[in-house]
């Protein structure tokens, strides 16, 4: 069959993966430069930096499978299991990227056809399957016979109106009710080595701060650099508000903690960083559509819940 997956995030790129394994002609397009999603590394001024999630979890046996061939390709290592003077925090497994977090959704891609630079504008019924279209003047359109959309649940209805498409009332409730969290990014370049302990995080240094660390501790990156994630509540806050005003407490409480100076910065806006409601299925398909819907919207919070989202829509399609 030939399938095209919307989102290179690790849902799309894990359905893409399946469904390809098993011999389907797959295509997988995202309007970003690369694959990855949230699970985003940046390079910075010589640093590599990861901006959206640090680390996953594998609990499942198929995340487990995933987890155990992307360490035998040399794609991630574990990172920490316990925080000195965290005890209490649990001490399952963190695995991190080699190069990034990035590296799981590029080691994926290797096994389907990705066009990136491809924002979904159209989604259209056409002979029997679907036609998909790309924003502007690009002449990039794909036809499919079974369309998988793995967008965050306020994008996917956004492209669902544009495209004048709507399913049953039910399910456009259950989407509709997704939330997700917010998360105000801040990345920083150190002027010297921070003084954090391996594994090179601080959790919730400050209520307005959820996550604190270190790239170069944590081993990715070859000059000392650091991720910093407002809370939900500090971003929200902020959301609207400009760079001067929202980022120098950020920047204060980093430089206590690291006992380093950032000599340069970037911010981000995660818009959809972590899904507080979800669908309350871990995907939607349907064969009459043509379609399935997959995520962390459905699957639930973390890479992993997200990655099962993917895996289990291919499976509800290859069960057909
Ligand atoms: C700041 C932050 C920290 C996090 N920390 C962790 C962590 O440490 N551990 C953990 O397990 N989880 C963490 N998470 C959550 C985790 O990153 C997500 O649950 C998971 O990566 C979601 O994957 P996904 O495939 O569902 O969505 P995404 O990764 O968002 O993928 C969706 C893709 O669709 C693309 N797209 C959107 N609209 C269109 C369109 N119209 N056309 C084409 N492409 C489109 C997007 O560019 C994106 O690449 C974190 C998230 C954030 C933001």
């Amino acid at each position: 069959m030939k399938i095209l997956v919307i989102g290179a995030g690790i849902s799309g790129c894990t359905c893409a993966w399946r469904l390809a394994q098993s011999g389907h002609d797959v295509t997988l397009v995202e309007k970003g430069r690369g694959v990855g999603g949230r699970m985003a590394t940046r390079r910075m001024e010589g640093a590599r930096i990861d901006h959206g999630a640090q680390f996953f979890t594998a609990d499942d046996p198929r995340m487990k499978q995933l987890s155990q061939s992307w360490q035998d390709a040399g794609v991630i290592v574990p990172w920490y299991d316990k925080i000195p003077g965290r005890e209490e925090l649990s001490g399952r497994i963190r695995f991190r990227g080699v190069q990034g977090m990035t590296g799981p959704a590029k080691a994926l891609s290797q096994s389907f056809q990705v066009e990136t630079g491809f924002f979904v504008d159209l989604i259209q019924k056409y002979q029997g399957g679907w036609l998909v279209a790309e924003k502007g003047n690009g002449t990039r359109t794909f036809q499919c016979d079974h369309l998988i959309i793995t967008i965050p649940s306020v994008q996917m209805l956004q492209l669902f109106e544009r495209s004048h498409y709507t399913l049953d009332t039910e399910t456009m409730d259950r989407l509709r009710s997704i939330r997700h969290t917010q998360c105000l990014a801040v990345l920083g370049i150190l002027d010297r080595p921070s003084s954090l302990k391996a594994p090179g995080t601080v959790t919730h240094p400050v209520q307005e701060i959820d996550w604190l660390s270190d790239n170069h501790i944590k081993g990715i990156s070859p000059i000392p650099s650091c991720t910093i994630h407002a809370s939900n509540n500090y971003s929200q806050r902020h959301w609207e508000t400009t760079d001067e005003e929202r980022v120098p407490f950020l920047l204060s409480v980093a430089e206590e903690n690291l006992k380093a100076k950032i000599t340069s910065w970037s911010s981000h806006r995660w818009g959809y960083a972590k899904p507080v409601v979800t669908f309350g299925r871990t995907y939607w398909h349907s064969t009459q559509e043509k379609l399935s819907l997959a995520g962390d919207g459905f699957g639930g919070e973390r890479i992993e819940n997200a990655a099962l989202s993917g895996w289990a829509a291919a499976d509800a399609i290859m069960a057909v």
